[in-house]
């Protein structure tokens, strides 16, 4: 096509047809043309034309945590680019990925020791179950190669984090022969936050623990690694549960030389109410995936960390290296503005707790609308839980006539906002969603 041609059609008309979007038709609803943002703000086109200003309720999926153009991170990305952008991993290293795996692992839980950078969550997932039946292999159990899920998980999109997946909303049956079958545990029982405490009923966390014990002494000789993502379930429904699962989970992976691994990609960096969302059962894992927030929203980025204990068993493995090194491995960009949004995160408990109070209060009127089954909150999540599926396109709409930037999925309304929001903000969110529902559901 002739470029002046192109030029004149409205962006969206050229991405239409032409360009997909996650998880949408070529033809699907149009998108929204982002023309700027900055600090907790969008600044939007509709395909009509029409402008909108809208405070991002989503994070940008969870990860812009100190808000757009922020001139910290901005400043790093712009230091580094003078030294150099990228260069490979293999034999050569470089400030920004030796600082930010210090900084890591001095932040997370105690016996993780060793960092394993990929470029996006999904892969950080890949090699997590890599190193497990690796691991297994080394241990002198090279049976062990299968992976003990929760129903109801999310893991990413890549073949083996899809297989990890629920299985049924992870569309296993749409790829029959490259899904590996995994084994799953029922949905750990739900737990609400009271008081500042996960409260839950016990008598079903005890049910719960015993049917996992029994599938564990069932399946342990095939058994590389349990996965699951604490105390928060993202993607698969933002639902909450109870920290004693984990306790138990810790316990039966230790006592049978199964490998646990805690996928902190949406929890971690402050988003429940903890730095990682595994304090809330005090235990730590033998592996933890990170990822989303760790580079502020900025560059994609994620990693992997793992025990002394595991890292020495690789090292003694046939092959005596983790099988897996990434094109753009510790990317010099993404580490820098890592560093710099870690730092950035210091001094948050307080901020933290504030939006987590501010967030009840503005979503507790939704509670009242006859849509609605559930309202709630954990740290900087705030859920809206509906009867029906939701109409994905008049709730984002109604809310940006509210000045809210919101992506619903499936029967959820939520907001993971940015931690630089401040009350009034928080206000417009909950007016947001609670208004966009009322209209839209009733
Ligand atoms: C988003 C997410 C992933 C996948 O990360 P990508 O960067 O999208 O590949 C994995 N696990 C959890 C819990 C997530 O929320």
């Amino acid at each position: 096509m002739p470029e002046t041609v192109a030029a004149a059609r409205s962006l969206i008309e050229r991405d239409r047809g032409l360009v997909w979007h996650p998880y949408a038709a070529l033809d699907g609803p149009a998108p929204y043309e982002v023309t700027g943002a900055s600090g907790v703000r969008l600044h939007l086109r509709a395909e009509d034309g029409t402008h909108f200003e809208a405070v991002d309720g989503m994070s940008s999926w969870w990860s812009a945590i100190h808000g757009y153009r922020n001139p910290v991170l901005d400043e790093a990305l712009r230091k580094q680019i003078e030294r150099f952008s990228h260069v490979m991993f293999g034999g050569l290293t470089h400030e920004p990925a030796v600082r930010l795996a210090e900084q890591l692992v001095r932040l997370a839980p105690e016996p993780l020791a060793h960092v394993f950078f990929a470029d996006s969550g999904s892969v950080s997932v890949e090699v997590a179950l890599k190193l497990a039946v690796q691991y297994q292999a080394s241990a002198g159990r090279p049976s062990r190669q299968r992976f003990l899920a929760l129903r109801g998980g999310y893991h990413g999109d890549t073949v083996g984090a899809m297989s990890v997946c629920d299985p049924i909303d992870g569309m296993h049956s749409a790829f029959p022969n490259l899904v590996a079958p995994q084994l799953f545990l029922q949905r750990p029982p739900k737990a609400t936050l009271v008081g500042g405490r996960l409260v839950t009923d016990e008598l079903a966390v005890d049910a719960w623990v015993e049917a996992m014990d029994e599938t564990i002494l069932r399946h342990r000789a095939e058994i590389a690694g349990i996965i699951v993502e604490p105390i928060l379930q993202g993607a698969g429904g933002m639902y909450v549960y109870a920290p004693r699962c984990l306790e138990a989970l810790r316990r039966a992976a230790s006592e049978h030389g199964i490998l646990l691994i805690f996928d902190e990609i949406a929890t971690g960096f402050s988003r429940t109410g903890k730095l990682f969302a595994t304090e809330w059962a005090g235990i730590a894992p033998d592996v933890m995936c990170v990822g989303k927030a760790l580079t502020g929203g900025y560059l994609t980025l994620a990693a992997m960390l793992c025990t002394a204990e595991v890292a020495t068993m690789i090292g003694q493995s046939a092959p005596g290296v983790l099988l897996h090194g990434p094109t753009f491995m510790a990317n010099p960009l993404a580490c820098a503005v890592a560093s710099a949004s870690l730092e950035l995160l210091d001094g948050w408990e307080s901020r933290l707790s504030r939006i987590g109070t501010e967030l009840s209060a503005a979503l507790a009127p939704a509670a009242s609308l006859s849509s609605v089954r559930e309202v709630r909150v954990l740290g900087a999540v705030g859920v809206i839980e509906l009867d029906e599926p939701v109409d994905v396109v008049a709730i984002t709409r109604a809310a940006l006539e509210r000045g809210v930037w919101l992506r619903p999925f499936r029967n959820l309304v939520y907001t993971m906002p940015p931690y630089v929001c401040g009350p009034q903000d928080i206000k417009d969110i909950g007016e947001a969603i609670t208004g966009a529902v009322a209209q839209v559901h009733g």
